[in-house]
Formats: C-alpha cells, sequence, structure tokens
C-alpha cells in the first residue's frame, strides 16, 4: 500500500491541473482496501482512476485512493496468444456453454491494455472502445461508449465493496442502471468501491460497423473477413486524427453531453440556421439529440482561448490544457462562455459530461 500525505495530483488528473489531496492511497488488493476502509481517513474520501474524466476545481481537502488491482483473466477455453497476467486478486469463472467468452480484469487494469489483451486473442465486443483513457474500474461506472457500443453491452457483472458495510456486492449489468454515460454507480457516489469486472466476449464474427466513418476508414478491406485488431486498429486511426493526445496534451475528453431536447425546439433551430442543416439524432421516445460540437462550433468558440484553457481545434466538444499551466478557473471561465453563449443562442442548457471535483 502506497500513502503520501499533500500528494501533487498534476499526474493524476489528465487535464494536469496542479492540485493537491490531503493524502494520497494507492492499495492493491481487496483486503488492503477493508483494512483502509475501517480507518479514520481525512474526509472526504474520492476514489479516482485514471483521472481523465475529473476536473480539479481547487486542492481536494480530503483522501484520494486509487485501486492497484490489476490482472486479466481469460476463461480456459480461449486459447491463450500470449501469456497473460493472472493477478490472485482475480478468480476464474467457468466457461460459459454458448461462444462467449469471460474475461476478468481487475478495477486499476489500463482500459485500452484490456481492450489490446482481447482483440489480440480475437474476441470481439471492446474493440469500438479502443483508446478511451481510464481503468476498468471507471469503465463500468461512467458506461463508457464510443462508436456505437457501450462498456454496458458488454459488461457481464460489477463487482464492488460497500465503502458503508464493507461487503462484497455483485451486480449483474441489468441491475447497473446503464445509460448513456449514466449508471447507478453515479447516483450513489462513493458508496461503491468497484474492485473487478467481468466482460462478456465473443468468439464469433460480431463487429459494429455502423457508426462514426469505421467503414471509411477500413476503405479497401473486405468487410466480411475482419478481425477485433483490424477494427481497433481503424478505430485508434480515428481517434489519433481528431482527439488529443492524453500524454500530449492535457483534456478529459468530451467536456459536455450531448443535449436532449422536444422535436419543436429543434424544429425551431432548423429553422433559425440559414441553411436549415442541423446535425441531429432522432431517439425512439420522439425527442431529439443534437450534437454539443455543432452548437458550440456554431456559436464561434471553435480555438477559443482563456489563459491556458482552449476549445480543441480538431473538435470543439473537447477543452483543452493548452499551455500546460492552465488553471481550473482558466477552464470553469471557458466553460460559462460556452454555456453562456449557447443558451442565449439555441436556448439549450449544456450540461459539463466532465466530472468537477
Ligand atoms: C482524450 C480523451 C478521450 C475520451 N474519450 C472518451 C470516449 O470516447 N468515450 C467515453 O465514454 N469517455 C471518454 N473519455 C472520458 C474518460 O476516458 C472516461 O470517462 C473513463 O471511463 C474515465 O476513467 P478513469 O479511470 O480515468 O476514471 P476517473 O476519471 O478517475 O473517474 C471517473 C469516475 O469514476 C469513479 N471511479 C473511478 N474508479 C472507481 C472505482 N474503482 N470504483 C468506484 N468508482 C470509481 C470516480 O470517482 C469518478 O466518479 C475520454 C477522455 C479523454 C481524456
Amino acid at each position: 500500500m502506497i500513502r503520501i500525505p499533500s500528494f501533487d495530483l498534476s499526474s493524476r488528473n489528465t487535464f494536469g491541473m496542479k492540485v493537491r489531496c490531503a493524502l494520497f492511497v494507492e492499495y492493491s488488493s481487496v483486503s488492503e482496501l477493508l483494512e483502509l476502509l475501517s480507518e479514520d481517513l481525512p474526509q472526504p474520501v474520492l476514489h479516482i482512476g485514471g483521472g481523465s474524466n475529473l476536473l480539479f476545481r481547487s486542492d481536494f481537502p480530503g483522501t484520494v485512493l486509487h485501486s492497484a488491482i490489476v490482472g486479466i483473466s481469460f476463461a480456459p477455453s480461449v486459447i491463450s496468444s500470449s501469456p497473460s497476467v493472472i493477478s490472485s486478486e482475480v478468480e476464474k469463472s467457468p466457461a460459459p456453454a454458448d461462444d462467449s467468452v469471460i474475461v476478468e480484469a481487475g478495477a486499476g487494469v489500463v482500459f485500452d491494455d484490456l481492450v489490446a489483451e482481447a482483440c489480440a486473442r480475437g474476441l470481439w465486443g471492446l474493440e469500438n472502445l479502443s483508446l478511451i483513457p481510464g481503468e476498468v474500474g471507471a469503465s463500468a461506472v461512467q458506461n463508457i461508449g464510443a462508436y456505437g457500443v457501450e462498456a454496458g453491452d458488454v459488461i457481464d457483472k460489477v463487482f464492488c465493496i460497500d465503502a458503508a458495510t464493507g461487503e462484497e456486492v455483485v451486480f449483474a449489468a441489468s441491475e447497473c442502471a446503464y445509460g448513456y454515460r449514466d449508471s447507478r454507480f453515479k447516483h450513489e457516489k462513493g458508496r461503491y468501491i468497484v474492485v473487478k469486472v467481468t466482460f462478456r466476449l465473443r468468439r464469433s464474427y460480431s463487429p459494429t460497423l455502423g457508426y462514426g466513418n469505421i467503414k471509411a476508414a477500413l476503405e479497401g478491406r473486405d468487410l466480411t473477413s475482419l478481425t477485433p485488431s483490424d477494427v481497433r486498429d481503424a478505430i485508434i486511426r480515428i481517434r489519433r486524427e481528431k482527439l488529443p493526445d492524453p500524454a500530449e496534451t492535457g483534456s478529459a475528453g468530451s467536456f459536455f453531453k450531448n443535449p436532449v431536447i422536444p422535436r419543436e425546439h429543434y424544429d425551431r433551430i432548423v429553422a433559425s440556421t440559414p441553411d436549415g442543416k442541423v446535425p441531429h439524432y432522432d431517439l425512439p421516445d420522439g425527442m431529439v439529440k443534437v450534437p454539443a460540437a455543432w452548437l458550440i462550433d456554431t456559436c464561434g468558440f471553435r480555438g477559443a482561448v482563456k489563459g491556458g484553457a482552449k476549445v480543441y481545434d480538431k473538435q470543439p466538444l473537447v477543452i483543452v490544457n493548452a499551455t500546460g499551466s492552465a488553471s481550473p478557473s482558466d477552464i470553469i471561465s471557458l466553460e460559462n462562455d460556452i454555456i453562456s453563449a449557447v443558451r442565449s443562442r439555441f436556448a439549450i442548457d449544456l450540461h459539463p459530461e466532465v466530472e468537477h471535483i
């Protein structure tokens, strides 16, 4: 277990905010976590993963916990392409009878390492989620999604410790209340600490290619004989073209959620738009989802700067720490400017996807 008082969190949040917490603790087993939960830790307590969906507004007065429970294990029926890291923290599940394969991963596993390993073994299900920053524990909290796939589609079970009682609680995916970047864990914040997640992947050919420009990125390929790694490579190419690499430029990915508005409201926006072209997705309940990126871009914010914060040129849904030394107030000030402009022009309230701490 690692314990560091007055810890500098700048390398633990992808925005690169230079903030401190009173105490940082990294545990590497469930028993260490249980020991910690019985202690009198500086309050409040915040559990982080890779810090890729967080904006620290200021120093954090309490304890920041991080899981180093690592290890990926595949049901034994899968032929291994390479030796897998097996942790004693992760127990084996019996192989399912159908063509699916249960994959278990500790909460502290880097999510993209899991995706890479699954693809290398020819397993379908995670490939569209390639290159999303962060760790396995948070993927189940956030219900991360990209290119038509959400974590909740492939999660089998989420294994948690109830922080209040210290008891293990296991949720089937159907009990996690998954929605767009939403889950029960977000609504019961701080109660459940995810320690491991199982995913149900498939051996049989089952790509999801209908979203974004995946097919264009696979042009020239025979779409009936792709491997999960082919799709992963295409997704990585697409993402690298339009999203900042957290290793080079601080950000937390999409800053705002895409708003959902009534059809009449959407029709009014179309009528007031010179070319009448407003990108949108019709939802089954008759509501309309409008890309926040289009709203932000139309309000003229692409490339807008506030102190060290900037709206990313290639994707206006992303706010970046352009100078590397942006302060939380630079980011929040730019966020507020965007919210005000979109509200006054379109009468839409944008809500941040990034969690403000
Ligand atoms: C460049 C970039 C691109 C991105 N692209 C996407 C994308 O395409 N799709 C998408 O959905 N997201 C995307 N994101 C957002 C981010 O990657 C996800 O939200 C990710 O799941 C966050 O994981 P994390 O480990 O960094 O969690 P953190 O940001 O550290 O935490 C996120 C939340 O999970 C909680 N949490 C973390 N670990 C645990 C645990 N073990 N138990 C209980 N709660 C926990 C935290 O308290 C917090 O509420 C992107 C971010 C960046 C920087």
